[in-house]
């Protein structure tokens, strides 16, 4: 049994985790970083945001080049060798996480790994491969993440699996069902569905990506009726596990009469903060039954000296959220006066096209009774649109009425999410619709929407094509 005694233990070394760490060590403090993975990076950098977006990329050059035969130039058929597809996502990541570790060695952040459990205010003990270490502190981040919810009427079947099991692509089945229509499992169908599998989605509510504007999932669901079979309104009531195959039971809307046969099932129900796993209890910490610790704007628990951040405080469970929120919790442990209070935190789903949103929805801005007027873009009215033939797109700012301010704005089209940013720049600094029109952007480009959309809040549409 080994002892450590330092000023800042972070629980958990993903997005938040070592974004908090390393903040917290520019600024001079002490760093211990506990996680039970070998390498650093979370679920994002291991099994979440990077290899889904590698795997991601594959599919969309290979969309990209089919298409390209109706402009004149035709491949063979893609020849799919899996195992140099998962040595590029493994290399992806790898180059990353030895990044990570290269960064928390120049800060001499020190990583045990093993599991965390608080065994009181000021101590913890980690569980791992070599024995238990007790960790002895004066100050604690807790940024142990969140999980894969499981649903209780799912057999236990190597067939059966969340998106870890999808992103170690063992093999690609010929027919596969993804449960639950938000971004993660549309994401992993997209790419199931490039490499060669028929796959259908099942959602419970009356459209996918349930968070985004009707209108926008509209101009989504042009190309995914295309690619998905979807069954919305519908949900799975029983899964049996044959020899032969999954059988999926549905009810509702769009349930098949009977039983249908897959070779896989991806549940993507949703995240479950990992609150509960780290005896924060025996810390005094207050976790709800949820598992979710309550925290201020300083990112504090209940407990003075005990911070939390990251998925385990709360939706949007999104790295660069987690990632603002560690810088925050860091600066206040190196007692800076900071607090975490953003104007709009961006969502992106990074299918094809992507569906983007910042700020306020149209629904929400209707739920919360502002007054607000919308004013859209088509992106078949856009020339750089029309010359890549990605035509299918739409941008959508929503502006206060009475100030004129952008408070909202959502994208759907190709490398929608790479644009969303100026829309979340000028939320964020309280830009009005006529300070986004007079920003000249460059002519041919997607993001030029934005600029045209607030023309037309404006009322003053140009007639740049
Ligand atoms: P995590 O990344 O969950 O890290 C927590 C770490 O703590 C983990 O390594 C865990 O093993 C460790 N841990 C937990 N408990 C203990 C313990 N008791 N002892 C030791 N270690 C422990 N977000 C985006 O913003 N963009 C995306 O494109 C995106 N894509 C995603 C794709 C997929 C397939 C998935 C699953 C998620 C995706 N996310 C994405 C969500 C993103 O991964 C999370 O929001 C983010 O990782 C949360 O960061 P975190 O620091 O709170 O915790």
């Amino acid at each position: 049994m080994s002892e450590i005694k330092t000023q800042l233990v972070v629980l958990g070394g993903g997005p938040g985790g070592y974004s908090a760490a390393f903040r917290a060590a520019d600024l001079g403090i002490e760093t211990v970083i506990v996680d039970s993975r070998d390498s650093l990076g979370g679920v994002c950098l291991n099994v979440g945001c990077i290899p889904s977006k590698a795997l991601l990329h594959v599919a969309k050059v290979m969309k990209e080049a089919k298409h390209l035969a109706s402009h004149g130039v035709s491949f063979g058929e893609p020849k799919i060798d899996l195992d140099k597809i998962r040595d590029y996502k493994d290399g992806v990541v790898k180059q990353l996480t030895n990044g990570l570790a290269g960064m928390s060695k120049m800060r001499k952040t020190q990583h045990v790994k093993g599991y965390g459990k608080f065994t009181g205010s000021n101590t913890l003990e980690v569980q791992g491969d070599d024995g238990v270490t007790t960790i002895t502190f004066e100050k604690a981040i807790i940024a142990a993440g969140s999980e894969p919810i499981s649903l209780p009427f799912i057999p236990e079947d190597d067939r059966v699996i969340d998106s870890t099991g999808a992103l170690e692509m063992k093999d690609i089945p010929e027919k596969m069902l993804v449960l639950g229509g938000g971004i993660i499992g549309l994401e992993m169908g997209t790419v199931y569905e490039a490499l060669g599998s028929n796959v259908d989605v099942v959602e419970f509510l009356d459209q996918l990506i349930p968070a985004a504007d009707k209108d926008i999932m509209k101009v989504f669901m042009k190309d995914y009726k295309e690619k998905f079979n979807i069954m919305l309104e519908t949900k799975v009531t029983a899964v049996e596990a044959k020899d032969d195959g999954l059988y999926v039971t549905f009810e509702g809307k769009k349930a098949p009469a009977e039983p249908v046969r897959y070779d896989k099932v991806l549940v993507a129900v949703g995240r479950k903060p990992n609150g509960n796993l780290v005896s924060a209890d025996k810390a005094g910490v207050n976790v709800d039954e949820r598992g979710f610790i309550n925290v201020d704007k300083q990112m504090r628990t209940n407990v003075e000296h005990i911070f939390a951040i990251g998925d385990l405080v709360g939706q949007p469970m999104l790295a660069h959220k987690a990632v603002h929120e560690g810088h925050v919790a860091a600066e206040v442990v190196a007692g800076q006066k900071h607090y975490f209070d953003p104007r709009a935190i961006p969502s992106v789903a990074y299918t094809e096209p992507e569906v983007a949103w910042v700020g306020l929805t149209e629904k929400e801005a209707k739920e919360q009774g502002v007054n607000y007027e919308v004013a859209s873009f088509p992106w078949a009215a856009s020339g750089r649109a029309i010359a890549q033939d990605s035509t299918n797109g739409l941008t959508k700012m929503i502006f206060d009425k009475e100030s004129g301010r952008v408070i909202g704005g959502a994208m759907v089209g190709t490398n929608a999410g790479e644009m969303l940013g100026e829309i979340g720049l000028a939320i964020e600094m309280g830009a009005d619709g006529e300070d986004v029109a007079l920003t000249i952007h460059a002519h041919p480009t997607l993001n030029e929407s934005i600029g045209l959309a607030s023309e037309i809040f404006e009322g003053s549409i140009t007639d740049l094509p």
